[in-house]
Formats: C-alpha cells, sequence, structure tokens
C-alpha cells in the first residue's frame, strides 16, 4: 500500500497527507477549489482580506506538531502570538474581558463574590480533570471494533467523564450569576452545539482558552493553510487542485481502487476523505448501501448536524482601535436565541461575533482601514432553507445596524466599502459540507467518541476518513489530531 490519494485539501487531508509523506508513501491530494485549506479559506478584495472561517486559535502545540513531528521548527512556516486579554464578552449591557491570567479573570468572579470564585476553581479543577482523562484516552486514540470501547478501562474512563449533564447545567452547579454561567458556556457554540443540550464535556472549552491562551497567527489563518501545503509539498506530495472527485471506485463492495476524477480513473491502493463524511458517504462511495455499513443513506440522513453561521466579510474605511481582536455580543436572551437555532427559527434577537484583526495586524487592510469579520450562529439547511436574496439582504442590514449600535462602532455602516457575505448554502456549494453546516456532525453524546463515524470504515478495507465529521471532531486542532490519526490508521494496516 504506497499511492494514497486523499478527496480534499482541508486541514484534515493536508495532516493527513503530511503524515503520510513523511513515512514515504506518495500522496496525492484532490481537492475541488484551487487553494488550500478548505474552511480555513481566505477572501482578498479591493485592498482588504478577510479570514473567511477559523479565527480564534486554541491549543497551539497541536498547531505545531505536524511540523515537529516531522522534523522541522514550525517557526520556518508560521508565527504565532500571543493574545491577552484575548475577548470582550458583552453580556447584559457590560463588557467582560477574559483573559487567560489567572489572576486577571479572577477579579471577575471575585468581583461577584468569592462563592462564585470558588465555584470557578471548583469548574476548573473537575474539568481540567475531565480534560487530562479525554484526551489520554479518547481524544488521541482511534476506534475500530467494539472491542476498542467496550472493554471494562475504557467504559471506567468514560464513565468518569460524567459527561451526562449539559454544558450550562453542569457550570450553574458551581456557578451562580446567569451571567457568569453564560460566560463560561457560550464556548459550545465554537463547535456549533448548544450548551443548554450538548454534552458537559465541552466545557473543556473556556478551560482551555484559559489555561493554554488564545493566539493569533501572523498574516492571519489562512497563512496556516499555506503552511500545511507547503510542508506536504516539500515532502514530496502532490495536489491536484480544481479536481473535484466524482466517485471513490470500490470492488467486489469491499476495497477501494481509486477515484474518478473529471471522468478520468486514477488508481490508489487506499484513500483517505478529508471531504465531509455525510457528503462522502451519500454522493461518492460507489457501493450499495447494504455495503456501508453502519451508516446507511436512512441513518446519514437521520444524524444529528452542528448550527451554521450567516457571515459579513466588511472592508471598512476607518479604524476601530478600541474593538478588540475578538469580540462576542450575546443576545439579551440567551437561551432562546440557542433555542431558536435548534428549530431552525432566524433569531430576532441574536449573539453575534466580531473579529478585528485590523487592531494587530496591518496586512488586512489598508493604512488607516478595516476589515472586519461578524458572525451569526443560523441553523443549518436541514432546519432552515430559507436563504434567497430577499432575506439575505433583510438580515444583512439589521445584523450592520446591531453591531453599529451595540458595540458602539460609531458610523460603521457609513463607512462600509466592500461587503460580501457567507450563507449556510456557501457552506454546502463551497466545501460540500452537509446541510451547510459549519462544524459537521453535531457532537451530540450519541456522535461523539466511539459513537462518531471513526478513521477507518468498518467493511471497505482501505478507506479512511479524515475531518471535522469524524473522531475526534471539529475545530482546527482537534481536525489536525483528525488527520493524525488517519494517518495512523493507514501505517497499522501496512
Ligand atoms: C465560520 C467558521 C468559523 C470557525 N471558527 C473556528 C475557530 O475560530 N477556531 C477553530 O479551531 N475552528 C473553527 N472553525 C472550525 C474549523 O474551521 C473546521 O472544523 C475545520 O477547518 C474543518 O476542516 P476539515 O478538514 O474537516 O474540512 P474542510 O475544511 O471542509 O475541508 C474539506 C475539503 O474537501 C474539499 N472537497 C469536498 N468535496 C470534494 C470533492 N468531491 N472533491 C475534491 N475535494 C472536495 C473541500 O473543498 C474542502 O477543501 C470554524 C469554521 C467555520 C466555518
Amino acid at each position: 500500500m504506497q499511492n494514497i490519494s486523499i478527496v480534499g485539501a482541508g486541514v484534515g487531508g493536508l495532516t493527513t497527507g503530511i503524515y503520510l509523506q513523511s513515512e514515504a508513501y506518495q500522496v496525492t491530494i484532490y481537492e475541488k477549489n484551487d487553494h488550500p485549506g478548505g474552511k480555513m479559506d481566505t477572501i482578498q478584495a479591493d485592498g482588504f482580506k478577510f479570514d473567511t472561517g477559523p479565527t480564534i486559535v486554541m491549543m497551539p502545540d497541536i498547531y505545531k506538531k505536524p511540523f515537529a513531528d516531522t522534523g522541522v521548527n514550525y517557526e520556518d512556516y508560521f508565527t504565532m502570538i500571543r493574545v491577552n486579554p484575548f475577548m470582550d464578552v458583552w453580556t447584559d449591557g457590560e463588557k467582560i474581558p477574559l483573559s487567560s491570567d489567572l489572576a486577571d479573570i479572577a477579579k471577575v468572579f471575585e468581583a461577584q463574590g468569592e462563592t462564585e470564585m470558588l465555584g470557578f476553581l471548583k469548574y476548573l479543577t473537575d474539568i481540567y480533570g475531565k480534560y487530562i482523562n479525554a484526551k489520554n484516552n479518547f481524544i488521541y486514540q482511534s476506534f475500530r471494533g467494539p472491542r476498542d470501547f467496550f472493554n471494562l478501562k475504557t467504559l471506567w474512563h468514560a464513565y468518569q467523564l460524567k459527561t451526562f449533564s449539559s454544558s450550562y447545567a453542569a457550570i450553574k452547579k458551581n456557578i451562580s450569576s446567569t451571567n457568569l454561567q453564560y460566560l463560561m458556556s457560550f464556548q459550545t457554540l465554537y463547535i456549533g452545539i448548544s450548551p443548554f443540550n450538548g454534552p458537559s464535556i465541552y466545557n473543556i472549552i473556556p478551560m482551555i482558552e484559559l489555561i493554554y491562551g488564545v493566539w493569533f497567527i501572523k498574516g492571519g489563518m489562512f497563512q496556516y493553510a499555506k503552511a500545511l501545503e507547503k510542508r506536504f509539498i516539500e515532502l514530496g506530495g502532490q495536489i491536484v487542485y480544481q479536481a473535484e472527485v466524482q466517485e471513490i471506485a470500490v470492488s467486489d463492495q469491499k476495497h477501494v481502487t481509486g477515484l474518478k476524477i473529471n471522468e478520468e480513473f486514477e488508481t490508489a491502493d487506499a484513500v483517505v476523505a478529508n471531504a465531509d463524511f455525510p457528503y462522502t458517504m451519500t454522493n461518492l462511495l460507489g457501493v450499495a448501501d447494504k455495503a456501508k455499513g453502519k451508516y446507511k443513506q436512512e441513518k446519514i440522513e437521520k444524524m444529528d448536524y452542528s448550527m451554521s453561521c450567516f457571515l459579513l466579510y466588511l472592508g471598512v474605511d476607518k479604524k476601530y482601535d478600541e474593538l478588540r481582536l475578538h469580540t462576542i455580543k450575546m443576545a439579551s436572551d440567551f437561551e432562546k436565541n440557542v433555542a431558536d437555532i435548534d428549530h431552525g427559527i432566524l433569531p430576532e434577537d441574536p449573539s453575534f461575533y466580531v473579529y478585528n484583526p485590523s487592531v494587530i495586524d496591518d496586512t488586512f487592510a489598508p493604512d488607516n482601514q478595516s476589515a472586519l469579520y461578524v458572525l451569526v450562529p443560523v441553523a443549518n439547511l436541514k432546519e432552515n432553507n430559507n436563504w434567497d436574496k430577499e432575506q439575505i439582504d433583510l438580515f444583512a442590514e439589521k445584523i450592520i445596524a446591531k453591531v453599529e449600535n451595540e458595540l458602539a462602532l460609531e458610523g460603521l455602516s457609513r463607512h462600509i466599502v466592500y461587503k460580501n457575505i457567507y450563507t449556510p448554502k456557501t457552506f454546502e456549494s463551497r466545501y460540500n459540507s452537509a446541510f451547510g453546516s459549519t462544524f459537521g456532525l453535531k457532537p451530540t453524546l450519541k456522535q461523539s467518541n466511539y459513537f462518531r463515524p471513526h478513521n477507518k470504515h468498518a467493511k471497505i478495507d482501505n478507506l479512511y476518513f479524515a475531518g471535522a465529521s469524524v473522531h475526534p471532531g471539529a475545530g482546527v486542532p482537534i481536525v489536525i489530531t483528525s488527520g493524525e490519526l488517519a494517518a495512523r490508521e493507514v501505517m497499522k494496516d501496512n
């Protein structure tokens, strides 16, 4: 098994490619778009530059890992800067700066009383223990068959995660102020699931922000996609752009023989699909439904999908120096806002997130101007498919007015000189993301850990998967890990 083909040059596919190529496999990546990164994408227009997808860099050591593991210094590929305080969060009319300096964050909790501080420390102790457990026993571990999970040791570790309550309920046990509860639980939205019904294990996200800090990649996130591409190519890998795979060809319903691309057939000893798992199973896998194993079409359609996003990319001929790199404005009724998204209702009073890279990096916009990114969590297309031009324009106008008024960005609407908009439909058409969901399959308990699609197909002996919809899940560092796990699965079979 020497010639490996990868479908998709997202973070997952590029990482798998680097690990395999560094072990002397010959890897070719086929990517439908004309550049690397998948959702880690960029728009460059009219003198402005935008990161269009991920913006918050957490777990910096994992970003460095594909470079360190293949014997090079990451600093020769990209530059990381720590950001602290890393975010302003507006909740209930109050702006709270979030810091990963314990002395600073203590002030926020102590200001509400020592009991709240005690609750915060209890939360940290508890969740740090669970994080170590998850890291050592689940996140960096791939699964194949039932025995990998249903054994006494692993079941005991799973039980210790005590993840049956929701993120919000778990926080509420220790902290009584509603504002502080929201402050420590909204982060599940980073992986497209509500804190009010998402498993409590995802409370590790705010802990990771606080303990390991938040970082920024100089020049923007797309520099990281370019860095992965550079490392892959210098190891001898090949990337074919504008090559949309039409089929993963399978013989005897159990062995991949290659890929069909632009009506041509390319042979491969094994295939790694980085394209979204549900899309791959529905659209690419050339086998009868019964040969698909657990993930037959009916199941794929019934699975839960994460939220999506409505995004505005605004070139503004004004600089807002008082607007931090990351700002979140929570809806006045946060619980209703999130419930509306779950039910496919376009929120009347949505929460939103603003990214202002021009405040620390002058490569995003011309002098004294700024490139703003505004993200509004919305339902995926399974729950709400109503994104016609009128709806898009109305919603965009409403969001711009909200950002201007609620963050006091004086004159914002008048200063916009460039505008681009992504809706859930953009994610579906541009990256083949099933139902336009931005974070892949929703990380419910039923779709997490052993119960998330595995990195190797159960029935087809040389088909593997890397990406947000498979184990261990969504978010850049977790997808990097998925890419490594998929590569290790290939190596295990060789
Ligand atoms: C708006 C937004 C904000 C986010 N914010 C953050 C953040 O702040 N921090 C964070 O850590 N994470 C964030 N994420 C999540 C993170 O970006 C994703 O989890 C991660 O980038 C997904 O990588 P992937 O490799 O799984 O998939 P993708 O990026 O979707 O890559 C899949 C690739 O496959 C290609 N492809 C699909 N079908 C075919 C085909 N038939 N033939 C050839 N190629 C094909 C696609 O074009 C794409 O390039 C965000 C995501 C979005 C969308």
